[in-house]
């Protein structure tokens, strides 16, 4: 069976400690978008990790990890992620990277932090890493797919056009030192033999994989409202963060995923620029960001703060629809322990009318948010695994927050650590 592990929100969810758990069952569990601009934060026998990069099956010896070909390759970061880990003592992962996956290259990060320079005040709030100079060049088809690293002739004739039309930019409109076509021969020479090991027809192996009747896992990173099609615009990332674009990222046929397992956090958080309705600022921020996550609210792979707010029904509605959710996950509910009373955004306030439904980023700068408010439970319900033991309160918040869902709430995540989580 296949099973998809999706964000509702703005990423962040607590997905990874979900996967991991989702993880053990699985026997392969697939990358099929983005690339190591996000992180999750795995907490296990091991140690906490921040992986950005790799599956996060890749602490299971039973596992196969596979980087699908929708999934912006950065070869150093694997390498350097895998050696991170044989380093921490976890057995070397079995991983297989798609022979159909781009490669980022050094200059897709360069751009990146050119582009940003250029933009100063006005930038996207990206994270460097070259994901959007990436999938730009992928679309336009100037992108380097792995399978090509094995035609020398081929590749230099393609470095060279790519040099010839980078050049220009880098020269007249960054005023940065250009590209050289021996030098990044020599980096895809390098990339091609750190690769090798692990180079695969993905898609081929998974319909095999498919046809036995194997448990298949696709990691998502971020969340929906990154999704460039259906997210906040342009405040997204670069490529899509849905369950559907699996089918499309990993190379299975969209049928056979069957469960849509979509990450809801039990308040909202974000990093980076865009529109974000039931934000909160000072004090009241600083104490829920401090509280936050596992040890405060800081971006996995920046170290950013992240900007934080109540829970949003109206976004997490959209986010779980747009995921396709079968079912939902709620996290972090342990951490909102400390508040009397828990505000619950229910409406978007926008030109004087009250609407449930999330709209285009254009209207969505004037929505002001309403609130719903419920009482807080006022107590440390870390470790709880009996959904009957959970306060009364604490019960009615994620009735309530279900009911706004309009998707049943299967999880209760209530710490980082594995066991700590409720089945329903
Ligand atoms: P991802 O990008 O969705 O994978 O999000 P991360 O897993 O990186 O970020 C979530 C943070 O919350 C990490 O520091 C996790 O260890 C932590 N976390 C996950 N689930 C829970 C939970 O239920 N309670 C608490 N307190 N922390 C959690």
């Amino acid at each position: 069976m296949v099973t998809a592990i999706v964000g509702a929100n703005w990423g962040d969810e607590g997905k990874g400690k979900l996967t991991d758990m989702l993880g053990e069952e699985s026997d392969i569990i697939v990358r099929f978008q983005g690339g190591s601009n996000a992180g999750h934060t795995i907490v296990n026998d091991y140690g906490k990790f921040a992986l950005h990069i790799l599956p996060s099956g890749v602490f299971y010896g039973h596992t196969t990890n596979i980087i699908g070909n929708g999934v912006a390759l950065n070869i150093p970061d694997i390498v350097e992620e895998l050696q991170g880990l044989v380093d921490r003592g976890v057995p070397k992962p079995r991983l297989l990277v798609s022979d159909r996956a781009q490669i980022v290259m050094p200059y897709h990060k360069l751009f990146d932090q050119y582009e940003e320079e250029r933009l100063a005040g006005k930038s996207f709030g990206s994270t460097k890493s070259g994901i959007a100079p990436f999938y730009s060049d992928k679309y336009a088809k100037v992108g380097i797919q792995v399978s090509e690293l094995f035609d020398e002739d081929a590749l230099r004739e393609k470095v060279e056009g790519i040099c010839a039309q980078k050049n220009v930019l880098l020269k007249h409109l960054y005023h940065k030192p250009e590209l050289d076509v021996s030098e990044l021969m020599e980096t895809l020479a390098d990339y091609r033999e750190k690769i090798r090991p692990y180079v695969c027809d993905v898609s081929a192996y998974l319909f095999q994989a498919v046809k036995e009747g194997k448990n298949i896992l696709l990691e998502g990173q971020l969340g929906s409202l990154k999704d460039p099609d259906h997210g906040i615009y342009p405040m997204v990332t670069s490529s899509s963060t849905l369950a559907g674009y699996g089918a499309v990222g990993a190379g299975i046929p969209p049928y056979e995923i069957k469960r849509i397992v979509t990450v809801v956090k039990a308040y909202s958080s974000a990093v980076g620029a865009g529109e974000f309705v039931s934000e909160i600022f000072g004090e009241e921020a600083d104490e829920l960001r401090r509280r936050g996550g596992d040890g405060g609210e800081f971006g996995a792979t920046t170290g950013r703060p992240r900007r934080m707010g109540w829970f949003d029904a109206v976004a997490s509605r959209y986010g779980c629809r747009i995921q396709g959710a079968t079912e939902a996950a709620l996290t972090v509910l342990d951490v909102l322990g400390y508040l009397d009373e828990l505000p619950v955004c229910v409406g978007y306030e926008i030109d004087g009318k009250v609407t449930r439904d999330f709209p285009t980023t254009t209207e969505l700068k004037r929505a002001k948010p309403v609130y719903e408010i419920l009482p807080g439970w006022k107590s440390d319900i870390c470790g709880i695994t009996e959904y009957s033991k959970l306060p009364e309160n604490c019960r009615r918040y994620i009735e309530f927050i279900e009911k706004e869902l309009e998707v049943p709430i299967k999880m209760v995540s209530n710490g980082p650590k594995r066991h700590e989580i409720i089945y329903r």
